[in-house]
């Protein structure tokens, strides 16, 4: 039996996770939950799962939520956070929760030697230098759960870095794939929310969009896998089977595929080193006429070239990026900038970073980032230049 943290069961990542755990209750308990917003639906998990732990936003929740589960710890905030991700009763976490918030609880896991299944790709994003090397230290095991680091996992299956000549990410385009270029202004948060294969929360969404997701996920690619950033390419795959691809040095490609649904990369996670008889819709291989791969169109994707800048950049860059994007798509879902505002103001932030970091008395985070307050410090800078930027 694996005893499991869920960091952000209220999230499209917990609910998935869940629902594996709900099919295999023989072999996972659910020890600790997290959730910042949604207590109701926190209230319904915490009846059918009955976890010994859980965190919530703040102690008036915790204290509302004690009287009607006494047989239930509640404890609250950050630290409450990092306690449930590190406590000696835990075998793996699940870190599903959205954005830079995920870093600390994420990397108190890493810290504590845990196996941790990565569905939040920000931490890697933010400090992945640092999160590989806490790691090595601590024994602690990183298993890929975003769909296309999954696949790569899948396809790798322990061949060590060198023998890597390409990591090759597919893309489906999102919501905007085929949306007329002239009518960029006018996107709506409805029109870009609108994803054609995948169902997941509206930060995601709106970087599927963008394709700063796929930026994340170079990022994300190159520490977990040790690969240079060079070696990582992005294709548009229309069709989300293939999930993403690894092309070895003596030619060979191995794909991994199957329908898109998030619960086999969560089940491959939580299963292995088993594979699990996941009950789920199956692909079936006669009704694939064919699969289709393009070129990322920059003029249409112009936050992917951002970050490929970025994460060749390295340093504090990712984390800069990340923050200013956090602060720009929050902005758009609130309809206080347009769609193409928010390349505007990651062009805008990078360049300003460039600038800053060509100067001999920059700021030591903005260079290189050893410390997870480095991390928060370099995450805080790309925000306040993006809202300056805004404003
Ligand atoms: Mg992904």
């Amino acid at each position: 039996m694996k005893k499991l943290t869920l960091l952000g069961s209220t999230g499209s990542i917990g609910l998935n996770t869940l629902d594996v755990v709900r099919e295999f209750p023989q072999k996972f308990r659910i020890e600790a939950l997290s959730c910042r917003s949604s207590i109701e639906q926190l209230a319904e998990q915490v009846k059918e799962f009955q976890p010994s732990l859980v965190c919530v936003d703040s102690s008036e929740q915790a204290g509302e939520l004690r009287d009607t589960f006494p047989d239930t710890e509640f404890v609250w905030g950050v630290d409450g956070l990092s306690r449930i991700s590190s406590d000696p009763d835990i075998d793996l976490v699940v870190s599903g929760i959205v954005g830079a918030a995920g870093l600390k609880p994420t990397y108190s896991a890493v810290e504590a030697g845990k196996t941790v299944a990565v569905a939040n790709k920000e931490p890697l994003v933010m400090a992945g230098k640092l999160f590989m090397q806490t790691a090595t230290k601590s024994g602690a095991k990183l298993l890929p759960a975003d769909s296309e680091h999954n696949a790569i996992f899948q396809a790798l299956h322990n061949e060590p870095p060198e023998r890597i000549a390409r990591l090759i990410l597919t893309a489906s385009g999102g919501s905007l794939r085929d949306h007329p270029l002239e009518d960029f202004e006018h996107i709506t948060p409805a029109q870009a929310l609108d994803h054609p294969n995948w169902d997941m929360g509206s930060k995601i969404t709106i970087d599927s969009a963008t394709m700063m997701n796929k930026g994340l996920e170079i990022i994300e690619a190159h520490w977990l896998f040790n690969t240079p950033v060079q070696n990582i390419e992005v294709v548009m795959h229309r069709e989300s089977i293939i999930h993403s691809m690894v092309e070895f040095v003596d030619g060979s490609f191995l794909a991994q595929m199957g329908l898109p649904d998030m619960r086999v990369p969560l089940a491959h996670c939580l299963g292995w080193p088993e594979r699990l008889p996941l009950k789920i819709p199956r692909l079936d291989p006669l009704s694939l006429n064919a699969l289709h791969f393009e070129e990322i169109d920059p003029q249409r994707f112009p936050c992917l070239t951002t970050s490929i800048k970025a994460a060749r950049q390295g340093g504090g860059a990712p984390a800069v990026l990340n923050g200013a994007n956090e602060e720009a798509v929050d902005a758009f879902l609130q309809e206080e900038i347009s769609y193409l505002d928010i390349s505007k103001t990651l062009h805008s932030v990078m360049s300003k970073y460039d600038q800053i970091t060509s100067l001999p008395e920059s700021p030591s985070f903005l260079k290189d980032i050893n410390t997870i307050e480095g991390a928060e410090q370099a995450d805080q800078w790309g925000r306040e230049q993006a809202r300056n930027f805004m404003a």
